[in-house]
């Protein structure tokens, strides 16, 4: 088990990504989903990726996901696990994963969001072993 916390710098919202941070900070893993074409993205833009419509709104995500890819930083003061996590919407979103064991973690494992503090910012959502 990692015993040392790891230090996370903090975050910078922009008008974008206001409510995705406001939500973070109330234990909220939010998405942005387009109106026009019923497609959920990430990050949190303004105007949809896919039609280019500005009719989105946001959206609770379940929280929970999978893991399709990882990496573990070793080099780092407290080694620590970045990874792109699938969400149950359907989007992929780059993380890391925490509150474990580095060596255990997998491709295909179930994960789900714990969100972790930072240096003076909103917290930042990462993901658990579920
Ligand atoms: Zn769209």
């Amino acid at each position: 088990m990692a015993t040392a916390e790891r230090r996370i710098p903090a975050p910078h919202p922009n008008p974008e990504t206001r409510a995705f941070w406001d939500g973070a900070a109330q234990g909220r893993l939010l998405l942005k989903k387009c109106l026009a074409c019923s497609q959920v993205h990430y990050y949190p833009r303004a105007i949809c990726p896919f039609c280019g419509s500005d009719r989105t709104e946001w959206q609770q995500a379940s929280g929970r996901g999978t893991i399709y890819s990882w990496s573990v930083m070793r080099r780092a003061e407290v080694p620590y696990a970045i990874a792109y996590v699938t969400l149950e919407e359907g989007v992929t979103m780059m993380t890391n994963i925490v509150d474990c064991d580095l060596d255990g973690i997998h491709i295909g494992q179930r994960v789900r969001v714990v969100f972790k503090p930072t240096e003076g910012g909103p917290p930042v959502p990462t993901f658990t072993p579920a």
